[in-house]
Parts: C-alpha cells; structure tokens; sequence
C-alpha cells in the first residue's frame, strides 16, 4: 500500500505539477483544487439549491413558481375586494388611431386578405405545467395538430401560448391577457380567433363567413334570446370566438377582466354571477359567465357589435355532436357548415389534461 501510494503521487507530481515552490502545502492545494472543482461540483452545487428551493416552496403556493419570481420571495397576498380592481394594463384610449397610423406605415401587411377576408390569428394555449394526465398532452399535441392544419388550409396565421402571462388570472381566464397583448403586438391582424385547447375542428374545409362580421367586432356561438333575456349562462360560449383587433376590444377586455383574478375576488364575483343567470352552478367567476353578465347587464353599451353565431358551429358542444359523426359522413359532405357538419366540435368540461374531468377520457 505504501509503495502504491508512493507511486501514485508520483505519477500525480508528473500530471498536476507542484507549482512554483513545490512545497507540500502547495501540493496539497493544487491537489484539492484539481480534484475538487470537478464539473461535478457544480452539479452537486446545483442539485442543492434545488431541493433547498423545493422545501421552501412547499409553503407557497405554485403560482410563485409558475409567475416566474425567485423562491424566495412570498407570493403576495391575494387581490382582495377592497383592493383596487384588476386591470390588464395601463389605460389605452387611442388604439384605433395607433393602428390606423402603423398600417400606413406597414402597407405590406394589410388588414384585409381580399375584399371580405380580414388577416386572422388564430390563438389557443395551455398549462404551462405537463398534463396530471400523461395521455392530456397526447391529446393536447393532437388538438395543436388540428389547428395547425385548419390554419393552412385556410390561410390563417397561429400561436399557441404556454405561458403564464399573470399568476392572477390563472385557469380560463389566462386568455385575457395574452389576447390583449397579442392585440397589441399584432396590429397587422384584423381578427383575434380565440379557440381552447380542447376544442378541434371537425371541418377542415369550412372557410367561415367572413361578409357576415363586416359591422361587428366580437363573434360567438350563442343565441340573442339566451342571453338578453333569460341570461343563461350557457347562452353564449368562450371556447371559440372571434375579436376584431379595435378600441373597442381593449375596452370589452378592460371590463371583462375584473372578476377574473383568483382568491375572494373571484369567488365573490361567482356568487353575484350564480345569483343573476340561469342555471348556474356554484362555482368562483368563468369567463364564459362574466360575459353573458356583461351582454345582458349592458346590452345598450356592447350589443351592437356582438354577433351571437348560431348558422354553424363555431362552436359546438361534444355531448350533442359525437354520436351522430357516423350519421353525419352518410349524409352530408364537409364544407357545408351548418349544423349538419359541425365545424367545432369543443370537448367542454373533459379536461383532458387535468386529473378529474367530468366525463372518463375515453
Ligand atoms: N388555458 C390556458 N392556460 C392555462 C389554463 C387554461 O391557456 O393555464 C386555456 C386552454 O386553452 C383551455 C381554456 O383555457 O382549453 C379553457 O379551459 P377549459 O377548456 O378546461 O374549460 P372548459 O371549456 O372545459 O370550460
Ligand atoms: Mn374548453
């Protein structure tokens, strides 16, 4: 052993070197700084802030992580009713005239793709987090697939969005500020087309008719009557809708957005929505509620550029269209766009990605 042992520092004398005194102490250091700043180290270093942060992160709650702050900072406490109201940004009053301005500017993107075809987004987005269901993101990734091959046919650009833009409007209300923000950065897009992750086109060759929204500037799937006058709150649906890139969209948003941020600000606003629509559960503040409640609260101020679709689907609940697809293929040919070839068919309420869906995957 103490030959071996010999021979090793030897042989280590020869690799290392013994710097410039060659005394043992100075052996004894560079032998520990050769061996021990080994990549290694770094990645032991890294191993351990990790678990340090995950311990304390088992105190916060996951939006710290998920709005991207250090983990050591608290989340701050929520938003509550004696809070000023949530709002999606600073104020802005002359969009319009910004637009107008930019386009001049930019005559190579033109608002409109021909006389009645506007330039389209198309926007849809997930969790930032993998599915609790492993076979949610199998879903996800063919939901996307979808899309991506709608758009083509159709000339219509897409983005899908996997961020958190604000840990206040997590959940359905994610959209919201993502659709402000893309409004703004994309003032070569006409129209906004919101479409969840779990809703898929079910009619690749229905193009849709664009002439019908000339005056309008938000398209649904809804009925009149639903809304304005029993204020049901499945009257209209959130899952695919179209916004047209205006003034008056950031304003629709700005007052949309208020019952959105989550804590006693949203769950308050549940009970003042389950107390004034139609059958509604209890349950905290939905996009889809919060509208219904805004239409028929203030139809005089938003009405007139709302077109609530319901000649074809744009969007189309699951539950009333999949056991009659087979029917659908015997009878009829795509393109047609009523209700006898639906051209969303919107899996609401599965929650493919989530653990505890209303209905079984299957
Ligand atoms: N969503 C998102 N980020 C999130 C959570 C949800 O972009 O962190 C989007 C996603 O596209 C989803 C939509 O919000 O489809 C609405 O939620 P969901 O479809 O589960 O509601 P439902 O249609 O069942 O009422
Ligand atoms: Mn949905």
């Amino acid at each position: 052993t103490v030959v071996c042992l010999f021979l090793t520092v030897l042989v280590l004398r020869g690799t290392v070197g013994a710097g410039r005194f060659g005394t043992p102490q100075q052996d004894l250091i560079e032998l520990r700084q050769h061996f021990v700043s080994h990549p290694h180290r770094a990645l032991a270093e890294h191993h351990d802030a990790r678990s340090r942060g995950s311990a304390t992160t088992t105190t916060t709650t996951t939006s710290s992580s998920s709005s991207g702050r250090g983990d050591d900072e608290p989340d701050p406490p929520p938003r509550t009713l004696r809070d000023p109201p949530y709002t999606l940004g600073p104020k802005i009053t002359d969009w319009d005239e910004q637009r107008a301005a930019w386009h001049r500017r930019h005559l190579e993107t033109p608002p409109f793709l021909n006389d009645v075809k506007p330039r389209v987004l198309l926007v849809t987005g997930s969790s930032p987090k993998p599915c609790e269901n492993p076979v949610g993101d199998h879903y996800l990734l063919k939901s996307i697939k979808n899309k991506i091959d709608y758009c083509r046919v159709h000339g219509i650009e897409i983005f899908y969005n996997m961020a958190l833009l604000d840990a206040e409007m997590a959940g359905f209300w994610a959209k919201l500020p993502l659709i402000r923000a893309l409004l703004l950065a994309h003032p070569e897009v006409e129209f906004l087309w919101w479409m969840d992750s779990d809703a898929m086109f079910t009619d690749m060759a229905f193009e849709l008719p664009w002439e019908r929204y000339g005056p309008y500037n938000l398209v649904m799937h809804g009925w009149d009557e639903m809304v304005y006058d029993d204020k049901n709150w499945i009257g209209l649906n959130t899952g695919s809708f179209l916004l047209r890139n205006c003034q008056w969209s950031l304003d629709m948003l700005d007052t949309w957005a208020p019952m959105g941020p989550k804590g006693p600000v949203r769950i308050e606003a549940g009970k003042v929505l389950t107390k004034s629509l139609k059958d509604r559960p209890v349950f905290e503040a939905d996009d889809q509620s919060a509208m219904v409640y805004i239409l028929a609260t203030q139809r005089e101020k938003w009405g007139d550029k709302v077109y609530l679709e319901n000649g074809y689907y744009l969007h189309g609940y699951w539950g009333i269209l999949v056991d009659r697809y087979e029917e659908m293929l015997e009878n009829y040919k795509p393109g047609l766009g009523d209700h006898r070839w639906p051209l969303v068919t919107h899996f609401v309420g599965c929650k493919p990605c989530g653990k505890f869906g209303d209905y079984p995957v299957e």
